[in-house]
């Protein structure tokens, strides 16, 4: 295969090290080893010259908020506009950071709270986030564990994995771990093999998960050497994190190419950016060119409460806007799911515009893309299934091992025959507060 460099790439690597060939340039290693983490080297390999005070303010954020781009992430970016740039907006720090929202918090999804063994985050009944390495090859200016980057730059020992992999062996509703970090890519092929041999021994995990931004920000790391090791721990899919059609490269592409030909269902994470990708066309043409590289729109996610990020965050209805534009207007696999990670721990809530107008007994009134209203008749008799969660005496004869152990809760539990509830309420709710006070 013949290297693919551009321009930029090849004036960049001999800037950072006279002595490297383009051959380094393809090296993980290198690349990482010459990772940019200050603004005197990010101001020399651009060409720009910030005026005195900026640069003070900018290295002051940096002491806040530390900076660590890769060469090659820092290559796309184009010098003649820079800052408008949506590469130099996600990798360099923003003043901005230091400006702490009041409803900004240092762990707004509540990671902390719900990690019951080291590493883990347990929020949902059947799946875990694992996190396995607590290093990036790049910062992203908007990372939702701003609060941790840069402080402890390790990798896990063997005894904290332990740990993690035992709460996952000893709890057998987890049928789906989530590797994350950090960024697993960062561990050594060697170690992340042990990680996932020792996930393969564990019967109850059906499917593990990839989250990695290493597709966009360095995409040499996805070698041939990985992906064989990675084949051999089927079921395994993969996520990445392409926020800008401009970060779908040509390496970009090929390392999408070896993960896609690896057998790996390949998906995205967009976060939804304010001057960087907070708008329709943008985010059509980004979905487009994913989807001819095999990879899924997965989610398009609400930036999130974290210390640090007011600047990029958009209101809940320029996400509305961008989902309209998409929903009928293109393939439906190129849609993501537009979600808000609800601050405290609430876990990734679906929000779409409407399409369901109206409601009787008849008939159901609905919108569609174009703006046609449409009815569709309810069926006239439906007999609905009296269900006890007994499938034995169940007359659509499915047949689901532990469905008697089966638990239904949130809206699930309301709509349940077999639950007696008929009404969520919040545990500090003060109106049931005080009728208990009053019948003690
Ligand atoms: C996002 C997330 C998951 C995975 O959620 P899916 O909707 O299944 O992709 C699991 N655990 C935590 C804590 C998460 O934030």
């Amino acid at each position: 295969m013949t290297p693919i460099y551009s321009e930029q790439q090849q004036e960049l690597a001999s800037q950072i090290d006279g002595n490297t060939s383009l051959k380094n340039w393809k090296d993980w290693r290198w690349q990482l080893k010459h990772s940019i983490r200050d603004i005197r080297t990010i101001e020399r390999l651009l060409n720009v010259q910030f005026e005195p005070e900026e640069r003070k303010t900018l290295e002051n954020t940096v002491k806040k908020f530390p900076l660590s781009v890769t060469p090659y992430y820092l290559s796309l970016i184009d010098r003649e506009d820079f800052r408008n740039d949506p590469v130099f907006k996600q990798c360099t720090p923003n003043p901005n950071e230091l400006i702490i929202g009041a409803h900004d918090m240092a762990d707004p999804l509540h990671e902390e709270a719900d990690s019951p063994a080291p590493g883990i985050t347990h929020r949902y009944p059947d799946r875990v986030l694992f996190h396995i390495s607590n290093v990036c090859s790049m910062y992203c200016r908007h990372c939702t564990r701003k609060r941790k980057v840069g402080d402890q730059e390790f990798i896990p020992n063997r005894e904290t994995i332990e740990a993690g992999l035992e709460y996952i062996r000893t709890t057998p509703q987890v049928r789906d771990v989530l590797l994350s970090g950090g960024d697993p890519l960062m561990l050594s092929d060697e170690y992340l093999d042990w990680v996932l041999s020792e996930l393969d021994t564990i019967e109850h995990v059906e499917v593990v998960r990839i989250g990695t931004r290493m597709p966009v920000v360095l995409p040499y790391r996805i070698t041939t050497d990985l992906v064989n090791m990675l084949k051999t721990h089927q079921p395994l899919w993969i996520n990445t994190h392409f926020n800008h059609p401009r970060e779908i490269t040509a390496s970009s592409r090929e390392a999408l190419r070896m993960l896609a030909d690896g057998g790996f269902p390949l998906g995205n994470q967009t976060v939804l950016l304010a001057g960087v990708n907070d708008c329709p066309r943008i985010i059509r043409v980004l979905v487009h060119k994913l989807v001819q590289n095999r990879v899924r729109p997965y989610y398009l996610y609400q930036c999130d409460l974290s210390e640090g990020l007011t600047h990029f965050r958009t209101p809940v209805s320029k996400g509305i806007e961008i989902i309209e534009s998409l929903i009928g207007h293109t393939s439906g696999f190129a849609v993501p799911t537009y979600v808000i990670d609800a601050p405290g721990g609430g876990g990734k809530i679906p929000v779409m515009p409407n399409y369901l107008i109206s409601w009787s007994t008849h008939k159901v009134i609905l919108r569609n893309y174009e703006g046609v209203i449409t009815s569709y008749q309810e069926p006239e008799s439906y007999q609905s299934v009296f269900c006890d969660r007994n499938c034995d005496d169940c007359r659509l004869t499915l047949k689901l091992d532990d469905a008697d152990e089966y638990q239904s809760i949130g809206i699930e539990k309301l709509l349940s025959y077999d639950d007696d509830a008929i009404s969520l309420v919040p545990a500090d709710n003060e109106r049931h507060q005080r009728r208990e006070d009053a019948a003690e």
